[in-house]
């Protein structure tokens, strides 16, 4: 989805720092080789007797890119190992969910603003704390900057308490009341919206083993009201309305949905009440609460770039059959966007 943004106005944009589930997950340099090698054999190919092969074609500056576009995603990109981190922009102080590893080059990017002067305020809202959704915190600069405000929401009561634990020695050399920045802790109620900066805030329960609230994030655009929902952690056991009773406010009409997909779908099966879901859920998910658009995130640390393009693979078999199945019956499924997320992707909901 994209707009053209004329002046004056702003996009209430979604930004995907960290879309890795449980820890961070590099590359190794071996895997890195492999994919050079890979993708140098494929370009080999491409000049020796593809679409690149007339002189004239590689001699274009346009030739490395052409061919890069033409390579499957999971090899020319991959989908990063950042753990999970969620920016939602268009309002004047930055707000984000969830502080894992992703947060960390948010925070470079802050320090490039008031937050590199000590006048940031920067809104933090926590779905839960183990660590993968935590674990970037003492790397996020702005927090070392005295004169910066960091605002900390969550449902959860000890949510001072486990920021401190971050800051304690001997897991992390500088104490919490060493931190230049000033924390402000706002407990939030389930299912009650907060108003801030023009946007709303909805906190929904989640399917994880520890106590864990998605979000539904509103504003008003000049196109309507556009709704994101985000839905990671969730093993999603409940799925049908009577089942999540007021939770389904966090799905229903969504314009973009951020779903958990760590595992494929016969993987569940052996992985009953680890707390996180598969594509297919989310798909039938989406078809039926209305949803615009769904991106499937917390990808498996152990799985490797090609893996889980598979699973998209697998997601678009599933897809294409359960429409079929629909148009057998009699009834047509409403279009649905679906991708699996990327380190670094931006989804804009609309302009305001
Ligand atoms: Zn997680
Ligand atoms: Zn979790």
């Amino acid at each position: 989805m994209s707009s053209t943004v004329t002046s004056g106005q702003r996009e209430f944009a979604v930004r995907f720092w960290g879309t890795r589930g449980s820890i961070p997950s590099p590359k190794t340099p071996q895997v890195l080789r492999e994919r050079l090698k890979e993708t140098l054999e494929a370009f080999r190919h491409e000049a020796v007797s593809g679409s690149l092969s007339t002189d004239k074609a590689l001699q274009s500056e346009k030739a490395v890119e052409t061919f890069l576009e033409q390579l499957p995603h999971w090899q020319s990109q991959g989908y990063g190992g950042d753990t999970s981190c969620v920016q939602i922009e268009g309002a004047d102080e930055p707000m984000i969910i969830d502080a894992g590893s992703g947060i960390r080059r948010l925070g470079e990017e802050l320090m490039r603003g008031p937050c590199g002067k000590g006048q940031g305020v920067v809104h933090l809202f926590f779905t839960h704390f183990h660590w993968d959704h935590i674990i970037g915190l003492p790397f996020f600069t702005p927090v070392f900057i005295r004169g910066n405000q960091i605002h900390i929401y969550a449902v959860q009561d000890d949510v001072e308490s486990c920021v401190r634990q971050v800051f304690r020695k001997p897991f992390f050399p500088v104490g919490y009341e060493e931190l230049g920045a000033k924390f402000q802790y706002h407990k939030l109620a389930p299912r009650k919206p907060i108003g801030l900066q023009g946007f709303t805030w909805t906190p929904y329960q989640l399917d994880h083993p520890d106590p864990c609230w998605g979000f539904r994030v509103e504003r008003e655009t000049a196109k309507g009201k556009k709704a994101y929902a985000h839905c990671v952690d969730s093993e999603a056991t409940r799925v049908s309305p009577v089942d999540l009773g007021e939770d389904i406010g966090l799905y229903r009409d969504a314009d973009l949905c951020y779903f958990d997909a760590q595992y494929t779908a016969p993987e569940i099966l052996t992985h009953l009440n680890w707390g996180h879901s598969a594509a297919p859920i989310g798909i039938e998910m989406a078809l039926r609460e209305g949803i615009q658009q769904i991106l499937f995130a917390h990808h498996d640390p152990a799985a490797s770039d090609q893996k889980i393009f598979e699973a998209e693979k697998q997601t678009a078999d599933f897809l294409e059959s359960y429409r079929t199945a629909a148009r057998n019956g009699g009834r047509t499924l409403p279009g649905l966007q679906w991708s699996f997320a990327r380190d670094g992707d931006r989804v804009v909901l609309g302009l305001f």
